[in-house]
């Protein structure tokens, strides 16, 4: 029973180098966030010993009468969050998420609509070495070469001419809302399912900031670690209808057994997610994201070829685009991490650079709310970004402007 540094001082020391990388740098990569300390407590907790496999009241293992009752806990939470008739709160990813509901819902051959990787989509909605694009007949849909928003005439006749078994709204790169309510009156039309993956945007719905898919999808899938801020992980919400479909795709179609350490630390993520303060802090993460979006349009910045996707942002992400710049995205996410700012490169629509150079950068907002940055650390953050994007900067000096911000919010300061 050794803690950690006795046991593999090899594995603690770079656990204890990322918790410092954490600490001394900006995360500002936009699928990323912080787990509170009581949720990585769960996680860390003897629940990572039990088999469960089954569900609640269900199982094919003895002994699981405390963890049923911590999985239930997760499952009300969640329904609650978000208005949902039924939950899955095993999935151990939101990649499995979306395996599990496509599971239920479709057979391998059947047609999907998902938006195109390039335009903002997520592997699994339809990439073609990704199992979605392997066992699906997959028919792509994209933004408008204009505006950059989803182009829904497009989504309309292509499901007219389709026939999808199942629609998938979402994206991993996108900064905008979706129209959940055309997505289905379209699905409708054609007699497809739409499901709605709501990884990135979810914590923003519990908030009440951002308009709830629930009501208009057939089935919800998400990532808990995203806007939501919780671990690791994946759910599924569904119509009760389908959640006899949803539970049998995920156990035992896709997985064995639950991982019931994450099951808790969701729990506690959902009951955070249901607070005031959960709700404060979306609120900067909006404000944020709009704060750095109005500084990059600036002609400072603008007449070295940087530009904002869409000019601007409603979610907590921006996507900058740098078609225009001498910076490609490999040089500009080296550059910002060279100053302390993590964020990731990012092709966008009609990248005119290969897949791991790109034209983009994505940029967002949620970590550093967690941490508790305001409007005005916001502004400070997006002038140092701008700064950093120009063809002269001063590393040094942008560096030492990260270094004060990240020393005004100390995270983690109990480890
Ligand atoms: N769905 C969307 C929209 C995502 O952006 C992501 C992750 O980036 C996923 C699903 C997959 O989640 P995971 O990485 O947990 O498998």
């Amino acid at each position: 029973n050794s803690s950690l540094h006795e046991l593999d001082p090899d594995v603690a020391a770079a656990v204890d180098a990322e918790l410092h990388r954490q600490q001394s740098t900006l995360e500002m990569i936009a699928s990323e966030n912080f787990a509170p300390v009581a949720v990585m407590e769960a996680q860390g907790s003897v629940l990572t010993n039990k088999y469960a496999e089954g569900y609640p009241g269900r199982r094919y293992y003895g002994g699981c009468e405390h963890v049923d009752v911590v999985e239930q806990i997760a499952i009300d939470r969640i329904k609650a969050l978000f208005g949902a008739e039924a939950a899955n709160v095993q999935p151990h990813s939101g990649a499995q998420a979306n395996a599990a509901a496509m599971f239920a819902l479709i057979k391998p051959g059947d047609t999907i609509l998902g938006l195109n990787l390039a335009h903002g989509g997520h592997l699994t909605h339809g990439m073609k070495i990704n199992f979605s694009g392997k066992l699906y007949n997959v028919v792509p849909y994209h933004v408008d070469e204009k505006t950059n928003l989803v182009d829904m005439e497009e989504v309309e006749r292509l499901a007219k001419e389709h026939r999808p078994k199942l629609i998938v709204a979402g994206w991993s790169a996108y900064p905008r809302q979706l129209d959940f309510a055309a997505f289905r009156r379209i699905a409708d039309e054609v007699g497809a399912y739409l499901m709605v993956d709501m990884a990135h945007f979810a914590g923003l719905v519990a908030a009440g900031l951002h308009p709830n898919p629930v009501p208009h999808a057939h089935v919800v899938t998400t990532t808990t670690h995203k806007t939501l801020g919780g671990p690791r992980g994946g759910v599924i919400l569904s119509t009760q209808e389908l959640a006899k479909k949803i539970n049998s795709a995920v156990f035992p179609g896709q997985q064995g057994g639950p991982l019931e350490h994450v099951i808790a630390a969701k729990a506690v993520s959902f009951k955070v997610a249901a607070s005031e303060d959960f709700k404060e802090r979306q609120q900067r993460t909006l404000e944020g994201a709009k704060i750095l979006a109005e500084r990059l349009v600036q002609d400072d910045v603008a007449q070295h070829g940087v530009s904002v996707l869409s000019g601007g942002t409603d979610v907590h992400l921006v996507l900058v685009d740098l078609r225009d710049s001498e910076l490609d995205g490999q040089q500009a996410e080296d550059r910002l991490h060279e100053v302390g700012i993590t964020v990731n490169r990012n092709a966008i629509p009609n990248d005119p650079r290969p897949p791991m150079v790109t034209s983009g950068l994505r940029i967002g907002t949620p970590a550093l709310a967690t941490r508790g940055f305001t409007a005005e650390d916001f502004r400070e953050v997006a002038d140092i970004i701008a700064e950093a994007l120009k063809p002269a900067y001063d590393a040094e000096a942008l560096k030492a402007r990260v270094t004060a911000l990240a020393d005004k919010y100390p995270l983690y300061p109990s480890l």
